[in-house]
């Protein structure tokens, strides 16, 4: 992958990682794939509320599924919020049709995309979350060269380590 945007910021609340979301949110166009890596409560799910709100859906629609893989969403970009956490990995993905859903017309948001790495299209958007601290996580973006992009650079600046 060429990787023309990478960045590495700091959320000091769940409402730094909302704002996060939804300045990427505005940058991603229709047919966008966004993959979302951490571990349990390190707020993908959250993550995809924001970027939902940047496209038009309201962020209590968006939850973390209990036994639901994929919901999709109907908007002026329709969205695909899917997650993997249950399916036993990409094979089990394939067959449910991962392959279709991850080259759909929307924006397509994939919590635990580590389960399903070699199904992912290769210009995919990688959002990564560590914890650093209660409610604190550190946030690494790395993209292909994507217009919109140099405006998300500069508008999540001072979330930027160094910045
Ligand atoms: P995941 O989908 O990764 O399992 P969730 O988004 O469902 O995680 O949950 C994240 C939890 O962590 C929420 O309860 C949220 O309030 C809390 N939290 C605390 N600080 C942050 C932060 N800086 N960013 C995101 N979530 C945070
Ligand atoms: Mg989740």
């Amino acid at each position: 992958m060429c990787e023309k945007l990478y960045l590495r910021l700091t959320s000091n609340s769940p409402a730094d990682t909302l704002e996060i979301a939804r300045e990427l949110g505005a940058a991603l166009r229709p047919g966008d794939v966004v993959a979302l890596y951490g571990d349990l409560g390190a707020g993908k799910t959250l993550f995809c509320k924001g970027v939902g709100e940047a496209l038009g859906i309201p962020p209590g629609r968006i939850v973390s599924p209990t036994f639901t893989i994929v919901t999709e969403h109907a908007g002026p970009v329709p969205l695909t919020h899917i997650d993997v956490f249950r399916l036993s990995g990409a094979r089990e993905a394939d067959e449910i049709g991962m392959r279709e859903l991850l080259s759909g017309d929307g924006v397509c948001l994939v919590e635990w995309a580590e389960k399903i790495e070699e199904l992912l299209p290769r210009d995919c958007i990688q959002v990564r979350f560590f914890f650093s601290g209660d409610d604190r996580r550190e946030i690494s973006i790395a993209a292909p060269d994507l217009p919109g992009f140099d405006e998300f650079r500069a508008r999540s600046i001072r979330f930027q380590q160094g910045g």
